[in-house]
């Protein structure tokens, strides 16, 4: 997207954050760092514009972000769905409106959608659409976001921004991390962001049930396609053997995909009988948001996802065969 366009949406989106009040803010099933900050981040924006708002996820937030701290917490709508709807939407982090989840429910009927991600695969399904697929995070967008709504970022809005693009980018290492990524991260410090700190706590502990699961799935790892193709898997009881939960199993991927030679990683991941999520990761031979998408999932070109309807062995099956063929 030309700077030009980009700048147009950016106007687009301080007029809809403008125009409406009493905002729901979603983010994905699952969410990952750059998911939670983007939520807080935008929170922190609605707040300083002392516009209304309500947080939901369709499920728990991971304990690892409860350090990034909100105006509001985040209802997690499994627990207990809102009495009411909400006519202005605010995604954030969100491919596609699937993505959404169960939270879809409480839209009101006619609602209108802001759409802010950074997924090359976004399908532009919100009312207005800030998709801007060359920025590492959707918290980088949000960054842009701010100085066009001309907000003042509290300490903890900085924290969600740093860590969103910590996580989203492994720790400044993916081929994501721009100048304009490093800018910012200088800002952010420059700002009072402790980095050592969120990357200690983001990439570098490990519990205990983490690294028992970790073990257990090591024994999984197996190669095809002349060991250019790499995968682990987890059952739903191995992980239940852990005693780890399944945000712990963020970051197993790269145990496949870090091996030399290998193009592509795979985790294969049991959520239930019969329900597979499947985590792809390339090295840049292969393009696996394309590979995802022919399973119903997407994301970028050197990570996605999808889900697989199967046992863990025909997932398997399915998808190594999937990518062996695009590796030809
Ligand atoms: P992960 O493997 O960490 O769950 O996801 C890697 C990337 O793929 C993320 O950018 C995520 O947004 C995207 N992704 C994962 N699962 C799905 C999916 O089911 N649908 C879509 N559209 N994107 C996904
Ligand atoms: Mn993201």
């Amino acid at each position: 997207m030309s700077k030009a366009e980009y700048a147009v949406q950016l106007q687009a989106a301080a007029d809809f954050i403008r125009k409406h009040d009493d905002f729901l803010v979603v983010s994905h099933v699952q969410p990952d760092g750059d998911a939670t900050g983007s939520t807080f981040g935008v929170a922190w924006m609605l707040h300083a514009l002392g516009k209304s708002f309500t947080l939901i996820n369709e499920g728990p937030m991971p304990s690892k972000f409860h350090y990034m701290a909100g105006p509001h917490p985040i209802w997690n709508f499994e627990q207990k769905e809102p009495e009411r709807m909400f006519a202005a939407v605010i995604s954030v982090d969100c491919a596609d409106f699937g993505r959404i989840g169960q939270v879809r429910r409480c839209f009101a009927p006619g609602f209108q959608l802001l759409n802010i991600d950074h997924h090359a695969t976004n399908d532009s399904f919100g009312t207005v659409n800030l998709v801007q697929a060359d920025a590492a995070a959707t918290v980088e967008v949000l960054y842009d976001l701010a100085a066009e709504l001309a907000v003042d970022c509290s300490d903890e809005w900085n924290v969600c921004i740093y860590s969103g693009l910590l996580t989203d980018t492994g720790g400044f290492r993916y081929s994501n991390t721009s100048p304009k990524v490093m800018r910012i991260a200088s800002e952010l410090l420059s700002r009072g962001v402790q980095g050592h700190e969120l990357a200690e706590r983001l990439l570098e502990k490990m519990t205990f049930a983490q690294v028992s699961l970790l073990k257990s799935s090591l024994t999984t790892l197996s190669f095809a396609h002349d060991k250019r193709v790499a995968w682990l898997s987890v059952s739903t009881d191995q992980l239940l053997a852990s005693g780890a939960s399944s945000e712990d199993m963020d970051g197993l991927v790269n145990y496949a995909r870090n091996v030399e030679g290998v193009s592509v990683g795979i985790l294969f991941k049991e959520k239930k009988p019969g329900v597979v999520k499947v985590s792809l990761r390339s090295g840049g031979e292969a393009n696996v948001a394309e590979i995802a998408q022919r399973f119903g999932g997407g994301g970028h070109i050197r990570a996605a996802g999808c889900t697989v309807e199967g046992s863990l062995q025909e997932a398997i099956d399915r998808v190594v065969q999937e990518v062996g063929s695009a590796l030809l």
